[in-house]
């Protein structure tokens, strides 16, 4: 199976078959039946408009119930604009997917704010005041009457740029538009956006460690979806000439969310032959009559059964996010890990008078602490002295109750942690945060986010320039994997790899956001000897590299001969700063944490 699945994703990524695929239909067209080719032509709009929950649900991890909504901004769009007001279709069309795009757009700005079930309410809500609108505008819209006479290829009204479009040609433009759609959507998922979008699927917390932002990568994922979706609306319009409310209900909605699971999130080979069963299918089985529907439900409720990962799951491998052009021009690039020296060299980080409260807790006491350029401080402390709290309000993930956080001499406090981030303040997780399903080099990739600089019109087109950024930052991550000893596993799913295989990773990730103060909390925890080993050398060379340092762990022996500086605190306060000799001679250090590790020893 697994081998099946190796090659027949092998033969959908060779654009030679897929031109050949494209060409074969559009030559082939001719020979169908005027009724088989518009259904054809129904598969192609449906795969389109799966390819906008694709975009949101699969990559994103954004769920909506109201897509409909967006389908019906496109047709109506270009259905007023060509019918009412005479414009030509190649005006009326963009013109839908950009009034879609920018509905989804600011559908983002309530979405953002919720999550989960919360967020499906919202959506559904959106598609249902979508319905009442369309219902109630008598003027535009045709009210609960419709809009008859849209221009149309069923109805061979339909003209574009002065030429006749009857349903073969038609179905001839649409093949062209969904293999571009859907190399569109290949390129942008194997750029650093479809990387971003996945990332904040998985952990927005993960993602803003990085530099992702979390809202403002939503807001993209909502505007691109909602114009994919207005396109397929906007399609649908010119296909069958006739737009009634009841077409953009909620069962559209739910038909397109079906689609794209069952076609397998992430899969677009699998969503286009999933978009092929559920529009030829209901025609087949109308010879079963009021049995249709029960046919229709059990295929619904077993496919999730059965497969879990959709078709796509079963007979692809699961999609990557790198370009195979950026890979092997990476190849042919040499990058030395030393080029992640920071540029501006000599800013410190100052924490001053830290304290965090939970309620009544006191997280953090009135805490200090000043991170050195080229310098490495350790921070110790008994389980729950406040370490990784600490570490969360320098990185912006809480805002401190009383107390500043200053990074080269700028005020920092407050800021969003993506915003930290950018700032050059990166850190790692007591817990491993990866994207279990990105390989270790996609992963590292995802760490050089913001290096890639190229706008999402490159992105999209794949233009050689956008390759060229991807691949000199892809000689980094090989850099970085081969310092890491990451090499030989770069390409294996990083949830199939050992605990600590994960933090090595995950500490390659954060050096390559390009940092000038690294935290990194508990990155020994769960390491083999010869991972400790690589780890300590791994630190050695980004204090080499002038980074600001800090360093949560537990083990003494591998901070004694590591680090400049140890800060010790115990329930939230500070009980000693100085150097290492100096705090295993301390007594309240003694009483409050050493002693406690001796005996444990
Ligand atoms: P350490 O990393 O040193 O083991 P933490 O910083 O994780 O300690 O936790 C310090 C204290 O703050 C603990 O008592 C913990 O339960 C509490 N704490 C941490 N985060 C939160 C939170 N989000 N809400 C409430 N209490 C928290
Ligand atoms: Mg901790």
């Amino acid at each position: 199976m697994n081998r099946l699945r190796a090659l027949l994703s092998a033969l959908v990524a060779d654009w030679r078959l897929q031109a050949l695929l494209v060409l074969a239909l559009l030559l082939g067209a001719p020979q169908l039946s005027p009724g088989t080719v518009q259904i054809a032509s129904f598969v192609l709009i449906a795969a389109i408009f799966a390819q906008s929950i694709n975009l949101l649900t699969g990559l994103a991890g954004q769920i909506s119930l109201g897509h409909a909504g967006f389908f019906g901004i496109g047709a109506y769009c270009t259905g007023v604009l060509v019918k009412t007001h005479g414009l030509d279709v190649t005006i009326g069309v963009p013109l839908a997917v950009l009034l879609a795009g920018v509905a989804g757009w600011l559908l983002s700005f309530p979405a953002k704010r919720v999550r989960d079930v919360y967020l499906a309410m919202m959506t559904l809500g959106f598609g249902m005041v979508f319905f009442e609108v369309v219902r109630e505008w008598n003027s535009v819209t045709g009210g609960t009457m419709g809009l008859p006479g849209v221009p149309s290829a069923a109805l061979r009204t339909l003209t574009i740029l002065g030429i006749k479009v009857d349903g073969l040609a038609y179905f001839q433009l649409l093949l062209l538009i969904t293999a571009a759609t859907m190399l569109a959507v290949r390129n942008l998922t194997q750029s650093r956006i479809g990387r971003a979008f996945y990332a904040i699927h998985i952990s927005e917390i993960a993602a803003g460690s990085i530099g992702i932002p979390a809202g403002a990568t939503k807001q993209w994922a909502y505007a691109l979806s909602g114009g994919l979706a207005g396109l397929a609306g906007a399609l649908y319009a010119h296909l069958v000439g006739y737009l009634g409310p009841e077409s953009f209900a909620l069962p559209r909605s739910i038909e397109v969310l079906v689609i794209a699971i069952v076609g397998g999130l992430g899969s677009i080979a699998g969503q286009v032959l999933s978009a092929t069963l559920f529009t030829f299918l209901p025609e087949r089985l109308q010879v079963f009559a009021e049995w249709q529907f029960i046919a229709y439900g059990l295929i619904l409720t077993f496919s999730l059964m059965l497969l879990p990962k959709g078709i796509g799951g079963l007979l692809f491998e699961a999609p990557r996010f790198i370009r195979p052009g950026a890979r092997a021009r990476a190849g042919a690039l040499h990058a030395d890990a030393a080029m992640l020296r920071p540029a501006d060299q000599g800013a410190a980080l100052e924490a001053e008078r830290i304290t965090m409260r939970f309620g009544g807790l006191v997280a953090v006491d009135d805490v200090s602490l000043r991170l050195e350029p080229g310098r490495i401080t350790a921070l110790v402390g008994p389980n729950g002295s406040g370490k990784s709290t600490l570490v969360n309000v320098i990185t912006g993930i809480y805002r401190p109750s009383a107390g500043q956080v200053r990074f080269a001499g700028r005020d920092i406090t407050g800021l969003a942690d993506h915003q930290v981030a950018a700032a050059g303040v990166v850190r790692t997780f007591q817990d491993p945060r990866l994207v279990p399903h990105f390989t270790v080099r996609e992963n590292l990739l995802l760490g050089a986010h913001r290096q890639l600089r190229h706008s999402g019109v490159a992105a999209v087109l794949a233009l050689p320039s956008a390759t060229a950024e991807e691949a000199s930052q892809l000689a980094l991550v090989e850099a970085v994997l081969a310092l890491a000893d990451l090499t030989a596993v770069a390409d294996r799913p990083i949830d199939t790899l050992p605990y600590g295989t994960r933090r090595m990773a995950e500490v390659g990730r954060a050096l390559l956001a390009r940092p000038r103060v690294i935290l990194l909390d508990e990155p020994a925890a769960g390491l083999s000897e010869p991972e400790m080993e690589r780890l300590t050398q791994l630190i050695r060379d980004m204090k080499a590299m002038g980074l600001a340092i800090l360093l949560i762990d537990h083990h003494m022996d591998f901070l004694a001969d590591l680090v400049d500086d140890v800060v010790v605190l115990d329930s939230g306060r500070m009980i000693y700063r100085g150097d290492i000799a100096g705090m295993r001679g301390d007594a309240q250090v003694i009483a409050a944490y050493l002693g406690d590790e001796a005996a444990h020893a």
